[in-house]
């Protein structure tokens, strides 16, 4: 990745809406569920959708996501509202899907970036695409694996990249879900200055009292986004119910929010 500079064109297409606003469910959970959100989050800050079709779960016997006919619903949604729709995908036959429906965002997950076969794979899935898509930090605190995987997107032909900071997972308890180790995403930005960098509060704090507070953190270090799991119903989600918070608080959030203006 030797000029990065083209990295940063596809945020611009979003130049009016910054910071970038991700939102919607941790998981698609029912029809009903992913359009009411989408409706409530239309008209707002939020510019991409998000929700979660195939669940990465860390331990079996979690609901593991509603799978394809969930791609239906995010389009349905896409059709409704303009929203763009973003998902998760962990295999190539995820992206394969994906593309027949039309996902505009394909992310790869935290427990995936990982792992670097999974990565080629979807790299190779993925070759030449002009879709977006973003990369999560690895589990682990370990900014080469992170890079790593963003090289494999890159290789593939893939430019329309961004990155995702979620925080690292830690034996220790502390007040963070995932610590954030904010020097590590200001590293890899060091390395990368033009790959845009989204902050997600939801899954660094596992908890919707502290998004607020790690978001303008984040847009103090001048991040680029957002992604901020957002739920009709955030106690009865069926997935991260803690850290879940409704569109009427993503909308307060968003307000409340201290922007710099771009380039100050
Ligand atoms: C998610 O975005 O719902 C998710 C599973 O995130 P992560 O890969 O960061 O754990
Ligand atoms: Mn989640």
């Amino acid at each position: 990745m030797t000029n990065s500079s083209e990295l940063k064109t596809w945020l611009n297409d979003f130049q009016l809406a910054h910071p970038l606003v991700i939102a919607g469910p941790c998981s698609a959970e029912t029809e009903e569920q992913v359009l009411k959100i989408a409706h409530e989050l239309k008209d707002s800050d939020v510019s991409i959708l998000r929700a979660g079709i195939w669940k990465p779960r860390t331990r079996p016997g979690g609901f593991e996501g509603v799978g394809e006919i969930g791609l239906k619903w995010l389009k349905r949604a896409k059709d409704e509202t303009g929203l763009l729709i973003a998902t998760e995908v962990a295999t190539a036959n995820h992206v394969k899907l994906a593309l027949e429906y039309e996902v505009d965002v394909l992310w790869i997950g935290a427990r995936t970036t990982a792992n670097p076969f999974a990565v080629q794979e979807i790299a190779d899935a993925l070759q030449n695409t002009d879709k977006i898509v973003l990369v999560k930090n690895p589990v682990n605190p370990d900014l080469s694996l992170w890079l790593g995987g963003i090289e494999r997107l890159y290789n593939a032909g893939i430019k329309k990249l961004g990155v995702i900071h979620r925080g690292f997972s830690s034996y220790e308890k502390t007040k963070y879900r995932n610590i954030p180790e904010w020097q590590i995403p200001i590293d890899l930005r060091n390395r990368f200055p033009d790959l845009p960098l989204i902050c997600d509060p939801s899954h660094i704090t596992g908890n919707r009292n502290m998004i607020q507070e790690v978001s303008q953190q984040a847009l103090n270090l001048n991040y680029d986004g957002l992604i901020i799991e957002t739920h009709i119903d955030p106690d009865n989600a069926w997935s991260d119910a803690a850290q879940q918070v409704t569109p009427v608080t993503l909308k307060q959030i968003c307000k409340d929010l201290v922007v710099r203006k771009k380039n100050d």
